[in-house]
């Protein structure tokens, strides 16, 4: 009997998981810069907490939740985004007390679940990196976040990037917008979308984020939200562009932009990158907005936020269709190669010193003779290789090469044990 992992997951190996880390890393120290800090929220959370927020209409509780009954009757899922589990903690954790510096600035890297048709670039199991910031309403702090985004896909390499950029205003212009497009969609009901046939009276803004070619051929003619700002909803939205104008920022203003999700408000933004390598124009990667009421919305004081959530499958998959190099991460200090059964103990000893001086370091398991060894190490690209066999336990030294430029010297086993980063400066740094 074989196994085979679940459909839409994938296994990443050792070799691709240190372009993992590598963008990991660069995350954290990105975000870190920035003094977002990171949080850790559960895999699964009650059902509620994810249709809440996502809404009821959404594709994503309507579609694709990976939801279930647990032996004590209660309803979960798998989180399918980052935002709900974050605000449902931030609330529960009384991150909004006075004792927590405002604005919030958390960030989180982790699996999402989501029910879809897998492909290219789309899984069942995949991952976001992603921030939230709680607590101020401020222009400001929505271009930090933005030019944040922008930042990370640069120092992926990614260089052809867009910046597209709408607002949904505050409840009041949203209501406005909304009475309009019911109005513009009515009369075309019947050929709508089955989909979009049930959410025009419910949340008629995501017949726009629709798919379905049957709904995509309304969306260019219909009203457009910025008629229908209010001044408050009007004068963030300036600020947040003239902000970015500031920052040297590029970005286009798309109207009919409303991103999947109910809660969001006022700026909403997608990040798109050059995909010509794909096969295709521009793909977004990385999406977020300002979303004021959601906090409230899970029973919490009002408190305004903002977030966004990037794909990582999705960078991956263009890093490498645009032939950004991954920086070597995997180099070996020492391969430490034993000629000759009795040297065992002796090389294990010198392996497992230099790892606990903090070089890292590597021996053969296997019996092979000198020459596979030496192939090892320079398969493994060990920067030395530290020989021993009879002679050497006899007079206590070993043969230290360094393997690029070939010098060979004899060093006593205690200096490499007690010290080998001496052994490099006197030997080898000229
Ligand atoms: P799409 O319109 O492509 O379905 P979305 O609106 O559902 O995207 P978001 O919920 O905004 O996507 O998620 C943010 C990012 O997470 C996306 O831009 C994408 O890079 C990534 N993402 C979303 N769903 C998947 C998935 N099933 N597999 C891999 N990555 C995904
Ligand atoms: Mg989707």
């Amino acid at each position: 009997m074989r196994y085979q992992r679940p459909k839409g997951t994938a296994d990443i190996l050792p070799e691709e998981a240190k372009k993992w880390q590598y963008i990991e890393d660069t995350a954290r120290m990105i975000f870190d810069n920035y003094r977002y800090h990171e949080i850790r929220t559960p895999m699964f959370e009650s059902f509620d907490v994810f249709s809440r927020t996502s809404g009821d209409t959404s594709d994503i509780v309507t579609k694709e939740m990976y939801d279930f009954m647990d032996k004590g009757d209660r309803h979960l899922s798998l989180r399918p985004e980052g935002t709900a589990g974050v605000v449902r903690a931030f609330i529960e954790n009384k991150l909004y007390g006075p004792e927590h510096q405002k604005p919030v600035k958390v960030y989180y890297i982790g699996p999402m679940f989501r029910y879809e048709r897998p492909q290219s670039g789309r899984q069942r199991e995949f991952h976001q990196l992603g921030v939230e910031a709680f607590g101020s309403e401020e222009p400001a702090l929505d271009v930090e976040v933005i030019a944040m985004g922008m930042d990370l896909l640069r120092h992926f390499g990614l260089k052809d990037l867009r910046l597209a950029l709408n607002t949904l205003g505050d409840k009041e212009s949203r209501d406005a917008y909304r009475k309009a497009l019911i109005e513009y969609l009515e009369p075309h009901y019947d050929e709508l979308s089955d989909d979009s046939k049930t959410r025009l009276h419910k949340n008629p803004l995501r017949v726009l984020d629709s798919k379905d070619k049957r709904d995509k051929k309304f969306v260019k003619d219909a009203p457009s939200i910025l008629d229908y700002l209010d001044e408050e909803s009007q004068k963030h939205f300036d600020a947040v562009k003239s902000l970015l104008s500031d920052l040297g920022i590029d970005y286009t203003i798309d109207p009919t932009m409303v991103r999947g999700l109910d809660y969001y408000s006022h700026t909403i933004f997608e990040i798109m990158a050059d995909s010509k390598a794909l096969g295709e124009g521009y793909t977004t990667i990385c999406a977020g907005g300002r979303y004021d009421g959601l906090v409230e919305e899970l029973g919490g004081p009002q408190t305004p936020g903002i977030g966004f959530g990037l794909g990582v499958e999705r960078l991956l998959v263009l890093m490498e269709a645009t032939g950004v190099s991954f920086p070597v991460l995997d180099q070996l200090d020492a391969y430490v190669v034993g000629i000759g059964e009795d040297t065992n103990p002796t090389t294990l000893k010198i392996v497992q010193a230099l790892r606990d001086n903090g070089f890292s370091a590597d021996r053969d398991y296997l019996d092979r003779k000198p020459k596979a060894q030496f192939k090892a190490a320079d398969r493994l690209n060990a920067q030395y290789t530290i020989t021993i066999g009879d002679e050497e336990l006899k007079s206590k030294q070993a043969h230290v090469k360094e393997m690029e430029s070939g010098k060979e010297i004899s060093v006593p086993f205690d200096e490499i044990i007690h010290d080998f980063n001496d052994v490099i400066t006197d030997h080898f740094n000229d």
